[in-house]
């Protein structure tokens, strides 16, 4: 069970509350999308769920189990971000490969899921390459490649197309779209950009003011 339950989770900076008692389950292997304006806390839940804010109330569970202590890197998750954060020095091949080698996994196995995703995202030929001589939509997949190889149970994405012009930004939603299904898992996914969400989400988030609004498939949300 790779499913995952939020229940009563608020989040305050000092006094100001900017996630509000957010209640949601989110199935094994749903594709969900986060959508809503700028500021309405879709990026700190994202983070509370990553383990990288803290909790200020409430619970997380993935997969069954709390996860409130639980360290990032121990939480079955893997995150993409709007800025790629690749380590501009090293290869795209040792980019992806970072986490593997940090967690001590046999080198061959590194190997073999380094190539697997590089074949998934058609960057095999860039492998040598540094990341500063990639389009951005090349890197955006780079950095998809250094979530896959890590098999997590979910992938948290935060806004990972915005930095794209807009012919990538449309390429790269199906691209993302195809990824999930193949590697049928759970993808929670943040953005601003309705039509996004609206072409991607299995079900949609509709966030404001740190509080759901209302979550449903893109036809219930939408058409009405
Ligand atoms: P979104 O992802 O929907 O754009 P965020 O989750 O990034 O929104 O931010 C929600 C609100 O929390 C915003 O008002 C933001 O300014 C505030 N916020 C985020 N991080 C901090 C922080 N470290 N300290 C204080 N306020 C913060
Ligand atoms: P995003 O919505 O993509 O998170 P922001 O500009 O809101 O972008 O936030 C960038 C970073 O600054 C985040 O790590 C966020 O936690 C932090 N941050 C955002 N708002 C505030 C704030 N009011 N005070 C302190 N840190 C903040």
């Amino acid at each position: 069970m790779a499913g995952l339950k939020i229940e009563r989770l608020w989040k305050r900076y000092n006094d100001t509350a900017v996630v509000k008692e957010v209640d949601l389950e989110i199935n094994d292997k749903e594709f969900i999308v986060f959508v809503g304006p700028s500021g309405c806390g879709k990026s700190t839940t994202l983070r509370m769920i990553a383990g990288l804010e803290g909790i200020s109330d409430g619970e997380i569970y993935i997969g069954g189990r709390v996860v409130n202590n639980v360290v990032p890197a121990d939480r079955d998750i893997a995150m993409v971000f709007q800025n790629y954060a690749l380590y501009p020095h090293m290869s795209v091949y040792d980019n992806i490969a970072f986490n593997l080698k940090l967690r001590k996994v046999p080198k061959k196995e590194i190997d073999r899921r380094v190539r697997e995703a590089a074949k998934v995202l058609e960057i095999e030929e860039y492998l040598q390459r540094k990341p500063g001589a990639l389009s951005g939509g090349q890197r955006q997949r780079v950095a998809l490649g250094r979530a896959i190889v890590r098999e997590p149970q979910v992938f948290l994405l935060d806004e990972p197309l915005s930095n794209l012009d807009a012919k990538m930004r449309v390429q790269m939603r199906s691209e993302i779209v195809n990824l999930h299904q193949r590697l049928k898992t759970t993808f929670i996914y943040v953005t601003h950009d309705q039509t996004e969400a609206m072409t991607m989400g299995d079900r949609i988030v509709i966030m404001k003011d740190g509080v759901i609004q209302q979550v449903g498939t893109p036809e219930e949300v939408y058409d009405q």
